[in-house]
């Protein structure tokens, strides 16, 4: 017997869990791993099912799969020794029969004649329903329905039950309802408290509590709308500043087209147009182009940034790796030089004198478009007016990088003023779901390839089939085509996913001695890296072997054959990125997934999947599907990869809903914004704070 801890205060939701009845050091460590620290902690730890105890049910009704309480008469029992069986009995009710199993030592031994209440899940047997070691359930022990709880090793059910319920008993006199009483009326919801009593503690009369009734969708809707509100907030914080105004046309991007040996796609002039109009509006643009691989996401982000440079502002293109951010430097030298803009790069990799020429550039305006990595938003970074901000595969960053960015343009004489922010990404997450990740941002879609890009052609091929691909590479090459051999990820470790790279090239080399093979891989300096990179897109290197160092961005257009080591292993948005560094130019690609055996199922589906189809809308949901939000949109990206209740993919019909009862409660500016924030977000998030 435990005795109740005593207080002279009553207990808060805030309160550590120590301060529960029943928890000692032991408890308090195995709650810890479970990041259950407060007493309110305890509240959004949801059972993940429940079983019925309290009503019995007939053995007739349809029963299968299902953890049941049944009342039987045993007509026939025999003891056995076959197997670890212990003994077989049948029995039945005024419905039916079922056979009873009993095993090891343990649970109870059941006799001819006698009726028995018994709880055990009910599966389909050889003559047909059975059930295994049933629990012997005496009357006067029948509960209710019991919530099964997440748990961790030595912390039983019981146990949680307990606290869960002495966390209820605080609530009755701490939990605060944040949800407008109209609003709850309108929707059909309960209060919180009812809520999480109907799903902590569910009553028989009630029925077994189900995710799609009202308890649950408040509580779900409760969590999406908190983090809605913390984007929005943000948002109509910064509708609120200035934004330098862009009106004009851009006759400097008239002259870039002129030169350029392509004319832009349908989808590239209509999102440009988009941001043209965000640009002219006097507020920030906050907009978002998500584009799959290869669909010229580039030549968008130039046009707007000639925009602001033709009207005196700078712009800043911040990058996620080194690599891409010189091959922009490149690529942009390319097209505004020609215009007399200048491009300034400015990295971790420079000598201090080039980075403090670099700084006194960009700190007095001479610097019109500069290009970096997240070094670009450090405290010395000064510009002399900043117009603009695009953050390229913004899948890397984290929501408070990008925002540490956009608050350079503010400076103290222009607290009210900030940069129009663009924001591209590759990650073609279903649009729902876009819309609440990047519930701060408008979305504008290329959903649209440059002409004349041949299919690429995919295949599997087991690992141990890789001599057969030599020959292959070797034939490409021989027509003046160039590959990619991709070495495996190994996580956590740099030097040995390095070693890997270095004995595949030396493989490589020692098995292809007529071809020039290169080697990237992430242990090698910034400008090592680039130099290997120059030599392949200068076509001086036929082949390269690189690690997934390559998967961002990287535009080698006659590059026309790509292997994947141990594609079984990586997800499907990494492997379309992959892909997507071939098939730029006009000749026919093909990439070749290598998996090892034993491969399972579900990585055998996804390679399938990566043959039959190049449309990453499709990968995406498949990769959503199958590994969850938090994979896809990068674990820094977004609190809502860590939902305490909601789920992103089961609860999907709510986000839409979510996000307009969030620009409800800040139209009315209700007092209870602040308050969600804290419950579900917590202060810590940059983008929580208002
Ligand atoms: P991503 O969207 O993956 O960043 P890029 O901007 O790197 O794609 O463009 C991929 C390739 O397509 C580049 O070589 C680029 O010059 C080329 N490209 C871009 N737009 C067009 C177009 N409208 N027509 C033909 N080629 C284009
Ligand atoms: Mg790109």
């Amino acid at each position: 017997m435990v005795t109740p801890k005593t207080r002279a205060t009553p207990l808060k939701l805030s309160d550590s869990v120590e301060l529960l009845t029943g928890v000692g050091v032991r408890v308090a460590a195995q709650l810890a791993r479970l990041s259950l620290l407060s007493i309110g902690d305890l509240l959004w730890h949801l059972p993940v099912r429940y079983e019925n105890r309290g009503q019995i049910m007939p053995l007739g009704a349809y029963l299968l799969g299902q953890s049941v309480l049944v009342q039987v008469t045993i007509s026939e029992s025999k003891p056995l020794m076959r197997g670890k069986a212990r003994q077989v009995a049948q029995g039945f009710d005024a419905s039916g029969d079922i056979t009873l199993w009993q095993f090891g030592r343990f649970g109870p031994t059941l006799q001819t004649g006698q009726t028995y209440l018994l709880f055990g899940e009910v599966r389909e047997g050889a003559h047909g329903l059975e059930m295994a070691q049933p629990e012997l359930m005496s009357s006067a022990q029948l509960e209710a329905i019991l919530p099964i709880y997440p748990s961790t090793e030595g912390l039983g059910q019981n146990k949680l039950r307990l606290l869960v319920a002495q966390a209820l008993n605080v609530a009755l006199g701490d939990l605060d309802e944040l949800l407008p009483s109209a609003l709850r009326q309108r929707e059909g919801w309960p209060s919180l408290l009812v809520a999480l009593q109907r799903i902590h503690a569910p009553t028989l009369s009630a029925g077994l509590p189900q995710r799609d009734e009202a308890a649950y969708v408040r509580l779900i809707v409760e969590e999406l709308l908190a983090h809605m509100l913390a984007l929005r907030l943000k948002r109509h914080e910064f509708m609120q500043t200035q934004a330098p105004r862009f009106y004009q046309q851009s006759t400097l991007y008239q002259t870039l087209l002129s030169q350029l040996a392509f004319a832009p796609t349908g989808a590239q002039a209509r999102v440009l147009r988009e941001i043209q109009a965000d640009l002219a509006r006097g507020a920030p643009m906050l907009r978002l182009v998500q584009g799959d691989v290869g669909s010229g996401k580039t030549l968008v982000a130039a046009g707007a940034a000639l925009s602001a440079i033709e009207h005196g502002y700078q712009v800043a293109l911040m990058a996620p790796t080194a690599l891409l951010a010189e091959q922009h430097q490149r690529n942009f030298t390319q097209w505004f030089a020609p215009l007399g803009v200048s491009v300034q790069l400015l990295s971790g990799q420079q000598t201090a004198a080039e980075r403090r020429a670099g700084l006194a550039a960009l700190a007095d305006g001479q610097a019109q478009l500069v290009i970096g990595t997240h070094a670009l938003f450090q405290e010395q970074v000064v510009f002399a007016q900043l117009g603009l901000v695009i953050v390229d595969e913004q899948h890397r960053f984290g929501v408070h990088q990008r925002l540490a960015l956009s608050d350079k343009g503010a400076s103290p004489e222009r607290a009210t003023h900030r940069p129009h922010q663009l924001v591209m990404t590759a990650t073609p997450i279903p649009r729902t779901l876009a819309m609440s990740a990047y519930a701060d941002l408008d979305v504008s879609i290329i959903d649209e390839l440059p002409p004349g890009r041949a299919p690429i052609t995919t295949a599997l091929v087991r690992a141990d089939r890789r001599e057969q691909l030599i020959e292959r590479i070797s034939a490409v090459c021989a027509q003046g085509r160039q590959a990619y051999w991709v070495c495996p990820l190994v996580e956590d470790s740099e030097r040995i996913e390095a070693q890997a790279a270095e004995s595949t090239a030396e493989y490589l080399r020692e098995s292809l001695p007529h071809l020039r093979i290169g080697l990237v891989h992430g242990r090698l300096s910034a400008a090592e890296k680039n130099a290997e990179m120059a030599r392949f897109k200068a076509h001086e290197l036929d082949l390269l072997v690189a690690t997934t160092v390559i998967e961002v961005g990287v535009d080698v257009p006659n590059a026309s054959l790509m292997l994947i080591e141990n594609a079984d292993r990586m997800g499907l948005a990494q492997l379309h990125q992959l892909r997507g560094r071939v098939g730029r130019g006009s000749v026919a690609s093909f990439c070749v997934l290598l998996f090892d055996e034993p491969i399972s199922d579900k990585a055998r589906a996804r390679l399938q999947l990566m043959r039959e189809t190049q449309d990453g809308f499709k990968l995406a949901e498949a990769d959503l599907a199958q590994r969850g939000p938090g994979e896809i949109l990068g674990t820094r990206q977004t609190g809502l990869a860590k939902l305490k209740v909601a789920d992103l993919v089961l609860d999907e019909p709510w986000l839409e809903h979510a996000r307009a009862l969030a620009d409800e409660l800040i139209a009315v500016q209700s007092p209870n914004i602040p308050a969600l924030l804290r419950r579900w977000i917590g202060a810590a998030q940059h983008y929580g704070q208002v």
